[in-house]
């Protein structure tokens, strides 16, 4: 159902699909927003169990549009370095498909918001995530991200710098 990329050989392992999901620090997420314009939001995340979380607001855009279409896409770059003299960049980036949902099961919602203030404050100790969670608990809404396909390309450059 979800297409492959045409260049193969400028594929990304899985293995190095999820590294860089694992270590980006923000990407783009894209959802089907108002009269079926794609709404494009960046946004910060965290990759776990195989799912991404994310958190935001209980109302505005982005939340409306995971309520009304549960299908999503998720775009990381993991590197853009542009060569002028080349005319191009060398890039590498990961994107993904899958089922969004907002989260319901407070227990679920806690683990979520646990891995991203960790993710996000790694230096953090465990009062101080709790507090910062606590402070916003209530206007916070979790998003859960199922993963359904995952794909991984680089630039033929770094493909040929590999090799
Ligand atoms: C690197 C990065 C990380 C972020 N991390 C988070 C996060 O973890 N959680 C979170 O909730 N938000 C995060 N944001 C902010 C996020 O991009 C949205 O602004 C925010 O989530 C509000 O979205 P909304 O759809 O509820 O906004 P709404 O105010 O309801 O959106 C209304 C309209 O405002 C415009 N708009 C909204 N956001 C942006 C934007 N970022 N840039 C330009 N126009 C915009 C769009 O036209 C949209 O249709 C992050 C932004 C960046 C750049």
């Amino acid at each position: 159902m979800f297409r492959e990329l045409r260049r193969k050989r400028q594929e990304l392992s899985l293995e190095e699909s999820i590294e860089i999901l694992s270590n980006g620090k923000s990407g783009v997420l894209a959802l089907l927003g108002d009269n079926d314009y794609p709404y494009a939001v960046p946004i910060s995340y965290v990759y776990e169990n195989s799912k991404l979380y994310f958190h935001g607001a209980k109302s505005g855009h982005k939340f409306d549009a995971i309520k009304k279409h549960n299908k999503a896409s998720f775009c990381v770059i993991d590197q853009d370095e542009i060569i002028p003299k080349e005319y191009t960049t060398y890039f590498r980036s990961v994107i993904v498909f899958g089922k969004i949902r907002i989260m319901e099961n407070e227990a679920e919602m806690k683990e979520a918001i646990q891995a991203l203030s960790i993710k996000y404050n790694p230096n953090g100790n465990e009062t101080e995530h709790q507090n910062a969670i606590s402070k916003d608990w209530k206007n916070l809404c979790i998003i859960e991200l199922s993963i359904e396909h995952i794909s991984g390309k680089e630039a033929i450059e770094l493909v040929k710098a590999r090799q």
